[in-house]
């Protein structure tokens, strides 16, 4: 009879494991945005109705750099901190569903420390100072360290970081090879990691390895679609779309947008004399430059031909007239190849400038502005920034 309840116990046991699973690949199946499905993941490992872990942080392999890189990191910075989420998860009896729905709303809300944590750590992939997560990729199984094996790991740089005495390690798998890891502990409560938490972790993380992927391919293919075929700048489609956008937003905060538009000088002269591939090749070059002499929050886009265009967000006309000059000068200075055949001996650009709302409120307003302002810099003897 004993053993006919302890089969009874299992066999309950199992149904709402296979439920808990269940439920978490249906979540993840509603988005293919990469922060929405690690997000859903990681609360799947933390949440007190799934898998129930204190914290579990995310990292994702940059095969590029040669890096393990931590995305997402879901737990309470301190023990107070995590009295205080749990009692509030329990009394308004939040499910999976409620805590997806409540982060999706939430997009550029404060992040927790422990995020920004995790999201500021960085190993290397193999090599010699490679560690326990290095180990995690490469070896392609879950790593548990218990409160004995966890001596040996003591100078780990991820030990000596999350200062838990126990940790489980589980690599995320998308066809055979392994694309992250994940990481729980229960930092808090202290209570022992058991073979049943692997177990479910280990399921769990098969799915979210082809999820993830999944999402990283749309992602790369949705980029590549916006991008310029000859110089991996937004092409004139999504400059469009962005300008619309980022114009509605400065409406909405009442703060200032500046566009920037730019033309070769006397580009016909290059290619007449050297080709349209020794053109473009100047185009490619130029593109470059333009990104690496723009912010990081700036969207520098090809117009159309050989003409540029760069939106700059919350930009005054005085802040932007100091960057476009700042990018004038520099393209004045870098060396093209065979510029010298060129009128002035030296490959220059004109600018014009425009910014929202004194020069106009609408995108084609703005648009129409800029080019007018390019068209008195050429007028006044090019390679100037006019206003
Ligand atoms: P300006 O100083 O007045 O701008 O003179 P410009 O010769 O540059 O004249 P314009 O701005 O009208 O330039 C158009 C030329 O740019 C025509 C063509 O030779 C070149 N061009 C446009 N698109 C491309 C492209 O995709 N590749 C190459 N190689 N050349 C292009
Ligand atoms: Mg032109
Ligand atoms: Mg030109």
């Amino acid at each position: 009879m004993d053993e006919l309840v302890k089969i009874k116990q299992e066999l309950d046991r199992t149904k709402i494991e296979l439920g808990i699973l269940y439920e978490i690949s249906n979540a993840m199946r509603t988005t293919l945005k990469l922060d929405e499905i690690l997000y859903i993941i990681l609360t799947g490992v933390t949440s007190h109705i799934c898998l129930g872990f204190n914290r579990a942080m995310l990292f994702l392999v940059n095969e590029n750099e040669g890096l393990i890189e931590g995305r997402m990191g879901i737990g309470p910075d301190t023990a107070e901190d995590a009295n205080a989420i749990w009692t509030q998860i329990e009394q308004e009896k939040l499910n999976l569903e409620d805590l997806i729905s409540v982060y999706k709303d939430s997009s550029g809300a404060v992040e927790s420390g422990f995020n920004k944590q995790v999201r500021g750590l960085k190993f290397a992939l193999g090599g010699q100072n490679a560690g326990l997560l290095s180990l995690g990729v490469l070896d392609g199984m879950p790593l548990h360290l218990t409160k004995e094996t966890m001596q040996n790991y003591r100078d780990d740089p991820i030990v000596k970081t999350l200062k838990n005495d126990e940790l489980i390690i589980v690599p995320l798998k998308a066809k055979d090879k392994v694309n992250g890891l994940i990481l729980a502990d229960n930092f808090v409560t202290r209570q022992p990691i058991t073979k049943n938490d692997i177990r479910m972790l280990t399921m769990l993380a098969n799915q979210a390895g082809l999820a993830i992927e999944n999402s990283q391919l749309y992602e790369k293919a949705i980029i590549r679609a916006h991008s310029d075929y000859l110089t991996d700048l937004w092409n004139h489609g999504y400059f469009q779309s962005t300008l619309l956008k980022e114009l509605e937003k400065t409406k909405n905060i009442q703060s200032k947008l500046t566009l920037i538009m730019i033309d070769i000088d006397d580009f016909k002269v290059y290619n007449d004399t050297l080709g349209h591939q020794a053109g473009d090749s100047i185009l490619k070059e130029l593109a470059l430059l333009l990104k690496k002499e723009s912010r990081k929050a700036d969207y520098v886009c090809r117009y159309g031909g050989e003409e540029f265009t760069i939106i700059l967000p919350h930009t005054d006309k005085n802040e932007a007239y100091l960057l476009a000059e700042r990018l004038r000068v520099a393209i004045e200075k870098h060396l093209f190849s065979h510029e010298e055949i060129l009128p002035k001996k030296k490959l220059t650009v004109s600018m014009g400038l425009a910014t929202s709302p004194d020069d106009g409120n609408s995108a084609s307003e703005l648009i129409a502005a800029s080019d007018k302002a390019l068209y008195e810099a050429k007028h006044k003897g090019k390679n100037i920034t006019c206003c």
